[in-house]
């Protein structure tokens, strides 16, 4: 296998430099999530500051990036965060990682703090570090504006008002419309005061046995196209389980009172397709297509074109914050503008619309109202986070720090800091909520999701421990869970259920390697691409022969790895806890008891070989029982 070919940046003195480490054997030499962990928790003692020099950001794009792989396109980028304190990290599509690659580079490290601002270019395989003075102050979308002017079909990594002015839950933009949203990344690359990224590449990603890779290839395709989650997703986006959740009851409606929304389905299921999507929009080497483009014709919004009409913002702006769906547009349109992640800006935000409801913010804080629903207040909040003006100024903490300096420390929803998305586990609980709890990151969705999640089935185990599968046979004997003795435990196939925790653990490992080899973790991928094909496909892409059950035994020490990251940075136990909304009933909802989570949360920690408080072995074992 090719040796990795990283290129260091020191942003103080200006140098450049390009390192091979030598990760043979190791899950990291694949790049992606297992690099940036390798990287960072060698790097990043106890004690850095998060927006000082000695945070280091990586963006490392996955192993089969710009290869052609289907929806090979993911970048991660992961630093020290200033939200949460621990490891941060998030993935973004688009061209990014491709075009990286395509430069000859597998990683970029940045390391130190520019005097002045500064963006990084990269044309064919030359890095440059350029005088960024007439973009900064510029948002998101103008300074792509500026920049396409001097390189017209570069990829773009960039930061808006937020980053610049240190919001701790910015994002950094991938072009207009997506974004490295979570942790806080953007003021990470804000304190170095790069402001963008830029690379227009010549090269080309090749394979080491180019006929085996074109094979795989193929199989992966027909495998996405069999897989029963394709056709509606292809259909509908994430859109489709809009319905689902509110079906359910697990809408955070009004920062997760437990209310139900009337009329959620009718009003925001696929009558809005039908009304707004103008297009689609797909990353590299992905013809699902899952992006939303929409059009607004009529109203105050008129004449905004914008990728939209996802499920997250969605729910974040209209549910949690009870906006308008053509609000939720503008506040979209807002944090892609001002940089800044929609679930922490959106909860942030609703909680400040709690508060002030409730008559708990004292007035020189805020100088206008903020009542339930009116867009117009909230996207002004959204500007005064990104500014940093008024109560703008407190929320752009972060809900959890904000909170607490208000005296509400319980308002806040949040895990490690990170705020919460989307649903609510009382009305559904699953191995995808149950995953807010265990996220090395946070609170969030997108780290542990079963991929054989059945959203017609809502059973709520008393016990917490099951899931319901109930999907036909074929699905059972086609999952790919390797060795076999851990598929019958993870998936009950006489009664139909999944073992919570253990499909907990599997499913964020899955994950990890996805994030490793640079694929989308969307539903029909997840479920269609399983260890062994990972396996065949990392034989034939780089020559290194590495079988399923090791592959997914290095995902599981890469999270160790972070686990023990985020320990030492002063992680307690008490982390893996929810807001106490979540152990209280509301309306049809009923509290979830804390002793029974408790062991549910022992059962993970045992499926990872970790002690009662989750500690980690000091090094990961070859072989884990579980
Ligand atoms: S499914 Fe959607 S997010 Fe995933 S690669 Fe395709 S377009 Fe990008």
């Amino acid at each position: 296998m090719k040796s990795l070919c990283i290129l260091e940046i020191d942003l103080s003195s200006g140098c450049m430099e390009t390192t091979s480490p030598d990760l043979t054997e190791d899950l990291a030499q694949l790049g992606g999530l297992a690099l940036n962990a390798r990287i960072l928790s060698e790097r990043i003692p106890r004690g850095v500051d998060p927006l000082g020099p000695d945070n280091v950001l990586i963006f490392s794009p996955g192993l089969l990036a710009g290869s052609g792989f289907p929806t090979a396109s993911r970048t991660e980028a992961s630093a020290l965060s200033p939200l949460t304190g621990g490891f941060g990290t998030s993935n973004s599509g688009l061209f990014f990682g491709g075009d990286l690659k395509r430069s000859g580079y597998d990683a970029l490290v940045f390391r130190g703090q520019a005097k002045n601002p500064v963006f990084l270019a990269i044309e064919g395989k030359m890095p440059r570090l350029l005088d960024a003075f007439p973009l900064w102050g510029r948002d998101a979308w103008e300074a792509i504006e500026d920049l396409e002017g001097l390189y017209p079909k570069a990829s773009m990594a960039l930061i808006g008002t937020a980053g610049e002015n240190l919001v701790r839950f910015a994002s950094i933009q991938n072009r207009r419309h997506d974004a490295w949203g979570r942790t806080g990344l953007g003021a990470v690359m804000g304190s170095k005061k790069l402001k963008a990224i830029v690379i227009a590449p010549e090269g080309k990603v090749k394979a080491f046995h180019a006929e085996n890779f074109r094979s795989i290839r193929q199989q992966a395709t027909q495998a996405i196209r069999a897989s029963r989650y394709y056709e509606p997703f292809k259909a509908t986006g994430t859109m489709g389980a809009m319905p689902v959740y509110g079906k359910f009851s697990a809408l955070p409606t009004r920062n997760f009172s437990g209310e139900p929304i009337p009329e959620w389905s009718r009003n925001f299921g696929r009558s809005l397709e039908e009304r707004y999507i103008r297009g689609r929009m797909a990353c590299e080497s992905c013809w699902i297509a899952c992006g939303h483009l929409v059009s607004i014709e009529k109203g105050p919004y008129r004449g905004e074109d914008l990728k939209a009409l996802e499920i997250t913002p969605t729910i974040t702006f209209c549910a949690q914050a009870g906006l308008s769906v053509e609000d939720s547009f503008k506040a979209t349109e807002l944090c892609q503008r001002l940089g800044m992640d929609m679930v922490s800006a959106g909860s942030t935000a609703a909680m400040a619309f709690e508060l002030w409801e409730k008559g708990k913010i004292p007035s020189p804080h805020t100088t206008y109202p903020l009542c339930w629903g009116d867009g117009e207040a909230f996207c002004r909040l959204l500007g005064d986070m990104a500014h940093r003006q008024g109560m703008g100024n407190i929320l752009a903490e972060g809900a959890a720090r904000a909170a607490k300096k208000l005296g509400e420390a319980e308002a806040a929803m949040h895990i490690r800091g990170l705020e919460i998305p989307m649903i609510d586990p009382r009305g559904r609980w699953s191995s995808f909520t149950f995953g807010m709890l265990t996220n090395i990151r946070g609170g969030d969705h997108l780290r542990c999701r079963n991929p054989f999640e059945n959203l017609k089935e809502n059973l709520q185990d008393e016990d917490l421990i099951w899931e319901a599968f109930r999907l036909p046979e074929a699905e059972y004997q086609k999952a790919d869970i390797v060795p076999a003795s851990l598929k019958k435990k993870i998936l009950d196939s006489e009664r139909s259920q999944v073992h919570l925790p253990l499909m907990a653990r599997w499913s964020e490992d899955l994950i990890t390697l996805f994030n490793t080899f640079g694929i989308c973790i969307r539903p029909p991928l997840l479920n269609a691409i399983g260890p062994t094909l990972l396996s065949e496909t990392c034989r034939a892409f780089t020559g290194r022969d590495i079988s399923p059950e090791t592959l997914m035994q290095q995902a599981a020490g890469t999270w160790d790895t972070i686990r023990r990251f985020n320990l030492n940075q002063g992680e307690g136990p008490e982390a893996a806890s929810f807001p106490r909304k979540f152990f209280l009933p509301a309306h049809s909802l009923k509290g979830l008891c804390p002793e029974k989570l408790t062991l549910v949360l022992k059962s993970y920690y045992r499926a990872r070989g970790w002690d009662d408080q989750g500690h980690p072995p000091k090094r990961t074992p070859d072989t884990r029982m579980v």
